[in-house]
């Protein structure tokens, strides 16, 4: 098709989903331009250096020569090492297949590979434009250019790719209070990434120290060094934003010596690292719906979500490929007239999203428990035992809430619907029950009552 003739997508937001997303568009032969707000020489993305973790999830929308990109620069992190208080060491597997896996990556390596895959496929990112109107009508955005003029720009479709803060969002909720609404909470708990020299530990794990209502992790990068991050709930202060209880380095020194007192001596700046600016903020955005007019919202700009089960960029891939599909669907590359089927699709995706995001955005802040609890009584690893020996025994019936969250695509309202179900199940069967002792027969009764409702991918 001449190039004059073929659709047009405006995007605004070249980070990793808005270009993800730009590559998607111009294999289906789409003409695309996206728009950033950072310069060229900076760096697209949410800002801090941190390492994400990409499942099959995320991964398997994303065309097979860009995965394989990606793995040639990441990470495979198969375990969690949990490295409890009294200096004891465990390890959990992600999943029993050896497609359950974490694939770890830079996220400025992801960031560069993702752009550049966006620029040889045909999309043209535009720098230093920054989206402060939205037609969602036209549908078109205005942008400021660094000389301070402003154009507007349009296309078939408009796509808000521009992060937690989107101006996109902003804007529509601002103009259609009525028909789109948004809010955005910020958590309790912070982010600071810690220098660590850990080149010696095992590269094929992400670690773990949970300590109650605050945790420490590390990721092995490819070239042996680590990610380290600390996960903590702040002080209450607006005005100077930090961790509590440690507003001086030697408050913080102390803090990692009692807490991590396996690894302090390896942190060589740690005081400064956790004091000498703020940490990071953790916010869940909720919008409903995705979309207004000719206009949808994609990745965090519709649903950041906290990062405990570490798939706000696997969701923002997931949401990319499910439009790309109905872009296809609905005849959108060839369509005569695009209106209409713009705005069939704009209102499936957001019919087919809203309530799989919400549930992520659940999904997320729940794990935050499994993460930091260090709680380890002979109730609860009794417990996690039958557990795991039930999804030794039937993997198809029981797979963990994990293996469902991040390698499969099992919608994630199922998902939580059937994790919800489960458990409480098995609550109710474990009751007043000694584990160690009933364990066979509390799961021949699970397996009675719950198989033939739940099988892997068959009950959505
Ligand atoms: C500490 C932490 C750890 C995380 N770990 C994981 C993980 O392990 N796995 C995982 O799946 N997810 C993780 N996430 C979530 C992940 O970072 C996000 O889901 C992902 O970055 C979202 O990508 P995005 O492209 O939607 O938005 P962003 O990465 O925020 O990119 C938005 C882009 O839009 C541009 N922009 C913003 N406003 C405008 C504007 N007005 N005009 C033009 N351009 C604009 C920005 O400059 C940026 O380039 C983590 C998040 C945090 C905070």
């Amino acid at each position: 098709m001449p190039e004059q003739r073929r659709r047009s997508v405006v995007i605004i937001g070249a980070g990793p989903v808005g270009c993800a997303l730009a590559t998607l568009l111009r294999r289906r032969g789409t003409r695309v331009d996206l728009f950033e707000r950072a310069s060229a020489a900076a760096d697209a993305g949410s800002g801090r250096s941190f390492n994400l973790t990409l499942t099959s999830r995320g991964l398997d929308r994303l065309p097979g020569s860009v995965r394989r990109r990606i793995y040639l620069r990441g990470t495979v992190l198969v375990k969690r090492v949990i490295h409890h208080r009294d200096g004891a060491i465990s390890t959990q597997p992600y999943g029993s297949a050896s497609a359950h896996h974490l694939l770890s990556v830079p996220r400025r390596v992801l960031q560069n590979i993702l752009r550049d895959q966006a620029l040889a496929a045909g999309a043209r990112i535009h720098y230093d434009s920054t989206c402060v109107g939205v037609d969602t009508a036209r549908p078109s955005a205005q942008l400021r250019h660094r000389d301070g003029n402003s154009t507007w720009v349009t296309g078939d479709l408009l796509i808000g790719c521009d992060g937690s803060g989107s101006a996109v969002r902003r804007l529509m909720t601002g103009r259609h209070p009525g028909d789109i609404s948004a809010s955005c909470t910020t958590i309790e708990h912070g982010h600071t990434e810690i220098s660590m020299a850990y080149g010696d530990a095992d590269p094929t794990g992400m670690h773990l120290w949970p300590r109650g209502d605050h945790f420490l992790q590390s990721q092995p990068n490819r070239d042996g060094t680590f990610t380290t991050s600390l996960f903590k709930p702040l002080a209450g202060d607006p005005l100077r934003p930090h961790f509590a209880g440690m507003t001086r380095q030697e408050e913080a020194e102390a803090y990692c010596a009692r807490e991590f007192p396996d690894v302090y001596p390896r942190m060589r700046q740690v005081g400064e690292d956790l004091t000498s600016r703020p940490p990071g903020r953790l916010r869940i955005v909720d919008c409903a719906p995705h979309h207004h007019g000719r206009a949808v919202l994609v990745g965090d700009a519709a649903h950041a979500v906290v990062p405990f089960f570490g798939q706000g960029i696997n969701c923002g891939f997931e949401d990319a490929g499910i439009l790309a599909g109905l872009l296809d669907r609905f005849g959108f590359p060839a369509c005569e007239e695009s209106g209409t089927v713009v705005e069939a699709v704009a209102a499936e995706y957001s019919r087919l999203r809203v309530d799989q995001c919400r549930a992520l955005a659940d999904l997320s802040m729940e794990n935050l428990q499994e993460l930091s609890s260090g709680v380890d009584s002979s109730e609860v690893l009794a417990r996690r035992a039958l557990e795991r020996r039930l999804q030794e025994l039937h993997p198809e019936l029981c797979p963990s809430l994990y293996q469902l969250v991040a390698f499969s695509d099992v919608p994630y309202e199922t998902t939580r619907r059937r994790h919800r179900e489960s458990a409480a199940l098995l609550d109710s069967l474990c009751r007043g029950r000694d584990l160690r002792r009933d364990r066979e027969t509390v799961i021949d009764e699970f397996v009675g009552s719950f198989g033939g409702r739940w099988r892997t991918g068959a009950a959505n």
